[in-house]
């Protein structure tokens, strides 16, 4: 088995989400990461001027710059896409790594609670899921549900990787409660990758349930395509939670309720800023059960 020696924890990944740029900051000024022996904790704060900006990106979302395909095409040369390369050389190269695992850390403006996303569903990822979700409160695991092959994401550049997406909190803002949950997130993650190592791990279970997302739900927009109505009030903050077709999920200025149509779903992303510019009111989701032996859904 290929051993875990060297841990990314990456930062500012998103200019505007402050908790993982202050996490990597303060573990940085505070020398946390040496104490970790026998694993080395590198930590990268990734999109420094956007993070000076205190924007999400300047050019492009440097979390989707990540594919195979983009690293090597020499015209992909806006800021993100350059600095992608650049962190690829530093971290990767993908696909034959350096670095073992990175822990990339996320903030959401939408009651996502403690949310970890895989973008693998091998024995590493779905144990580190179960594990997480066993030693922490609030912890809910998301996916595809179809996996990329070349995923677009900074933490697929090393065979192991995780985003940590915690919410609610605003974009450009710092809450402690929410850099709390992901400090122990992130503690947890490195002990789980330690314990692995040395084939350690408590019981997890049977099963691991992983919320898999198969659609989205766009605002309703004018003929001009401006955004003509909000949220369901009944909605926010209420991830996770189930909508069936007659649900109320919009209301328009008028105070007029709009229904949802379509198969049951839960929701996720519920009225998320950062994807306003996409014009995404929510995500749709269904729970899937994996097994921790066969590593395939069940049933
Ligand atoms: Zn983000």
């Amino acid at each position: 088995m290929a051993m875990i020696e060297t841990i990314v924890i990456a930062g500012g990944t998103h200019g505007n989400e402050l908790t993982g740029v202050n996490l990597v900051r303060h573990w940085r000024d505070n020398h946390y990461a040496v104490n970790h022996q026998p694993l080395t904790i590198e930590l990268l704060q990734a999109n420094p001027a956007a993070i000076n900006a205190n924007k999400r990106y300047l050019e492009k979302d440097l979390n989707r710059c990540f594919k195979l395909s983009e690293l090597a095409d020499p015209k992909a040369n806006n800021q993100e896409q350059q600095l992608a390369k650049q962190i690829n050389q530093q971290l990767g190269p993908k696909g034959d790594a350096r670095v073992d695992f990175i822990i990339d850390l996320h903030t959401s403006t939408a009651n996502m609670q403690t949310n970890i996303v895989l973008i693998k569903m091998d024995d590493f990822h779905l144990k580190l899921a179960a594990y997480l979700k066993q030693q922490l409160a609030n912890v809910v695991i998301t996916s595809e549900s179809r996996l990329m092959d070349d995923h677009h994401f900074l933490c697929s550049i090393a065979d192991k990787g995780i985003v940590v997406e915690v919410g609610p909190i605003p974009q450009g803002a710092i809450e402690y409660d929410a850099y709390q949950k992901t400090e122990s997130a992130v503690k947890k993650a490195i002990e789980f990758a330690d314990r692995y190592n040395r084939q350690q791990l408590p019981d997890l279970g049977e099963s691991l349930e992983v919320m898999s997302y198969f659609s989205k739900v766009y605002f309703p927009t004018t003929q001009n395509d401006e955004i003509n109505a909000a949220v369901h009030p009944d909605l926010i903050h209420q991830d996770y939670s189930q909508i069936t077709t007659g649900t109320p999920i919009f209301k328009s200025f008028d105070g007029e309720d709009i229904y949802y149509q379509g198969e049951n779903a839960h929701i996720a992303f519920v009225n998320e800023a950062a994807y306003y510019d996409q014009k995404i009111a929510l995500c749709l989701c269904n729970p899937i059960r994996y097994c921790l032996t066969s590593l395939k859904p069940l049933g």
